[in-house]
């Protein structure tokens, strides 16, 4: 079996950054280019804005699933990026 871009799961979620170790994950990877949690709490609440493009930071990201009680692991040397907007700038603005 041959890997296209599209089928290779990267190990951290572009949107909220969690590592995306489930098979579940992958599997949401290929639908909407996130994790399982992002896809559940995230893009179902934004399926317009996110089909044209739109992602929330990873800041947001996180506060949606925070605001959720869902508990992701952030990998410690993330924690750093608050204020910078580095990790930030993949995504178009609004
Ligand atoms: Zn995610």
């Amino acid at each position: 079996m041959s890997f296209t871009n599209k089928d290779r799961v990267p190990f951290f979620c572009p949107v909220c950054h969690s590592p995306q170790s489930t098979s579940l994950a992958a599997d949401s990877y290929r639908r909407v280019q996130a994790c399982d949690l992002c896809e559940t709490y995230i893009y179902y609440l934004n399926k317009e804005k996110w089909n044209e493009g739109w992602r929330p930071s990873v800041r947001e990201a996180r506060r949606y699933l925070w605001q959720r009680n869902v508990s992701i692991y952030i990998p410690q040397e993330d924690k750093t990026d608050d204020g910078s907007g580095n990790s930030e700038s993949a995504w178009p603005a609004d």
